[in-house]
């Protein structure tokens, strides 16, 4: 049945979709669970679901999504994570987590953390529900379009797994859409949303344009300045660490206005949940803006420390601008 030049269904990845989502589309499309599918179509041995496919898709996986869904290979890589290399992050590597890429963290073929959000407002207008590759980012905490915070999981605390959700069922007739949640079987889109609040205009006019440009997936949307990226991931490590924090996320709140929250103790920024995750980065792109002010007045004062800003990272840029200029830009 799927021997042919095309499958008898060949869905096209919508815009912005991941591979996962584009795969699980497609067997469900075909009539087959998507191990079946992928039994038949990857063979047995090329077990896909026990690790981040839409990290690490095999080329093999990609050629033959391209083949035999008439998908070029500029559309089909595309939706995977590999779209950001030398954007938010120099490179893939297999283990160990990626600048601003939430981790999976897979136990069995089960996704254990939250690292696929979605925008339930999106969900419920999509013709069709999937999922995109840009709701699996750190930076990605509302969606531009609808501004509205993005979410981790089901009302009734699954994570997202849109893979097993025909676990059990014996039917595949019986699958619905992606929108559906794998666990109590609700729609991952009914659920009460939270509408951002827009203030200081500074911070959101800016991370909206980075948002808009990774949610367009780069496409006529100008560059994105991958610098300016490394240093507000630095600050959002700096305020999300227990030891380094204290001053500098006092002194944003004290100058900003914004309120002083407990932040829980995580080892990576990117294991933060969403709102979090919000909360930190609100604060990281007040200090970083668009012009290196703030951040030149917090080193002054010392509620930075210069060396801060380029511990623990591989960023010659950050070295290069920090030890060299003493602290000034
Ligand atoms: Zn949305
Ligand atoms: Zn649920």
């Amino acid at each position: 049945m799927l021997s042919g030049e095309l499958w008898p269904a060949h869905p096209h990845p919508y815009a912005g979709e991941c591979l996962s989502s584009w795969i699980v589309r497609t067997a469900h499309h075909n009539g087959l669970k998507v191990q079946t599918f992928s039994d038949l179509t990857f063979g047995k041995h090329n077990q896909i679901w026990n690790r981040d496919i839409d990290k690490l898709a095999p080329d093999l996986v990609m050629k033959i999504m391209s083949s035999f869904t008439s998908t070029s290979r500029a559309i089909t890589n595309k939706t995977t994570l590999n779209l950001y290399t030398n954007r938010l992050f120099p490179t893939i590597r297999p283990s160990g987590i990626l600048r601003w890429v939430n981790p999976l963290v897979l136990h069995h073929r089960k996704h254990t953390a939250f690292g696929m959000q979605y925008c339930p407002v999106c969900l419920s207008e999509d013709k069709e529900p999937y999922f995109r590759i840009a709701w699996r980012l750190a930076i990605y905490t509302f969606c531009p379009i609808h501004k509205v915070m993005m979410k981790d999981h089901c009302k009734c605390g699954a994570s997202v797994n849109f893979h097993r959700i025909e676990l059990g069922k014996a039917n595949i007739i019986d699958v619905g859409t992606l929108d559906e949640c794998w666990q109590c079987g609700s729609k991952l889109s009914d659920i009460a949303v939270r509408t951002i609040d827009l203030r200081p205009k500074s911070v959101f006019s800016i991370w909206n344009r980075v948002l808009g440009v990774i949610q367009r997936s780069f496409v006529n949307s100008g560059p994105i300045n991958y610098n300016r990226l490394i240093l507000v991931h630095q600050i959002c490590k700096i305020i999300a660490s227990k030891r380094f924090n204290h001053n500098i996320q006092s002194y944003i709140c004290d100058k900003s206005a914004m309120p002083f929250c407990d932040i829980s103790e995580k080892t990576y920024f990117e294991q933060h949940n969403v709102y979090e995750r919000h909360y930190i980065l609100q604060l990281a792109w007040w200090l970083i803006g668009n012009t290196p002010r703030k951040l030149e007045e917090s080193l002054k004062c010392n509620a930075l420390k210069v060396n801060y800003l380029y511990r623990d990272s591989q960023e010659h840029f950050l070295r290069q601008l920090f030890s060299l200029s003493s602290g000034k830009l």
